[in-house]
């Protein structure tokens, strides 16, 4: 039984008190990271599991980054778009070359990326495909997750996302996901603009499509002249075992989204990345953001997309991958408490029964949390496992003990 501790309860309370009740998280109040570790107020360690849906691939307070962040705090933090700086320009030269874009647009926050993306879409369909005004349509697929905005939520098959919220965005279509036939009716609309979709589905439950899905995304959008645009918020900077989850299958999309780890979960930084043709539709004036492109972010984004490259966060998150779901796959045999594993690099879930609705996964997190790994469940009957990158493997091992010890503990 998971028993929260007085300092912790106090916490737990004022925020319940103050603070909008928008979330349900789980008991423990976090004061410290480090790595793959966290802290709570009573002392406590803690493995992440879920490195901050993603954010913290680099792990918590990477020395470099936060040095990069130190070194810009106290030399200038924002100018606005108004005014030049000296972070932006090397900034975008390095983003766009590492990813092998004409142009980035930098952003705050993953939603925030998402938006501009659908606008940049919408526009390219107007300015150089020449769909009628106010015609363009946008396919997303069942099961997305891109934010709470009031577009996102528009393309949201989610009712928790969407009941009480509407009305909605129009111009949306909403096919399933993994399924080609269907974007390929879909795509027979001239006015369908682009195809938005994250190659690998996080907030779904982890959910990966067939092999040769992001292919034939590719070539059915190219065929139709629609823009594929790859939401890799959260499977981008090597989550999935490479740069990018596209590249998995050497695909390029023409849209591409950032965030999270693009900070090191620092603080919020995103980017959408598209070459000339499409990113110059936009014209001074037509869209912006106050934070977007500061130095300080600049700075910060690029010390993360160095860690990658220099710690090798790729390859990392391929090996201990390969060894978590081995591990689990065993686990998954030998009990007839869970279903099945599945997941790509260090992006995993465990589904454990059929029953979105039940309390299991969320009273599996508890005892996992008095064990010492933190996870979260996507949905009652799933949890994603999704620890920074920078774990060792015998980190990797006492993890998978931890999992193992505490499911077969689990009534
Ligand atoms: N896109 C994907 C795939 C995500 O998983 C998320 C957040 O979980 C977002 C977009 C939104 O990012 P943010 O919460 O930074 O707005």
């Amino acid at each position: 039984m998971f028993t929260i501790q007085t300092d912790s309860q106090a916490y737990i309370d004022q925020e319940s008190r103050y603070g909008a009740h928008n979330y349900h998280p789980l008991p423990v109040v976090l004061k410290k990271g480090k790595g793959i570790h966290v802290w709570d107020v009573e002392g406590k360690r803690y493995v992440d599991f879920l490195s901050a849906y993603s954010a913290v691939n680099q792990g918590h307070c990477h020395p470099k980054i936060i040095e990069a962040l130190n070194r810009q705090a106290s030399e200038l933090t924002l100018t606005s778009r108004a005014f030049y700086n000296d972070q932006l320009g090397p900034y975008t030269e390095y983003i766009t070359d590492y990813f092998g874009y004409d142009k980035v647009l930098p952003a705050n926050s993953g939603v925030e990326a998402g938006e501009a993306a659908v606008k940049l879409c919408r526009r390219w369909g107007y300015d150089v495909k020449g769909i009628p005004t106010n015609q363009a349509k946008i396919i997303f697929v069942e099961g997305n997750f891109w934010g709470r905005t009031l577009a996102a939520i528009s393309s949201s098959t989610d009712p928790s996302s969407r009941i009480g919220f509407g009305p909605f965005m129009t111009g949306y279509e909403i096919i399933p996901y993994n399924d080609l036939a269907a974007l390929e009716q879909a795509l027979q609309d001239p006015n369908v603009a682009g195809f938005m979709f994250e190659p690998i589905q996080g907030e779904a439950g982890v959910v990966v499509p067939d092999e040769g899905y992001l292919t034939g995304v590719r070539q059915l959008c190219t065929k139709a002249n629609v823009l594929m645009i790859a939401d890799e918020v959260q499977t981008g900077i090597a989550r999935t075992g490479k740069r990018l989850a596209c590249d998995h299958e050497h695909v390029k999309p023409d849209i591409l989204i950032l965030g999270k780890a693009l900070s090191g979960g620092v603080f919020p930084v995103s980017a959408v990345l598209a070459d000339d043709e499409i990113m110059l539709t936009i014209k001074p004036g037509e869209h912006g953001s106050t934070f977007g492109g500061n130095p300080l972010a600049c700075a910060v984004a690029r010390a993360a997309l160095e860690v990658v490259v220099e710690e090798q966060l790729a390859e990392r998150a391929q090996q201990m991958g390969v060894l978590f779901r081995k591990r689990m796959q065993e686990l998954v045999d030998s009990s007839d408490q869970l279903r099945l594993v599945r997941g790509k690099g260090l992006l995993n879930a465990i589904v454990i029964n059929d029953r979105p609705e039940s309390e299991t996964a969320w009273n599996l997190c508890l005892a996992l949390a008095e064990n010492g790994l933190l996870a979260k469940p996507t949905h009652g009957n799933i949890i994603r496992f999704a620890p920074p990158l920078v774990i060792e493997e015998d980190q990797m091992m006492a993890c998978c003990d931890i999992i193992e010890q505490t499911i077969s503990n689990f009534q």
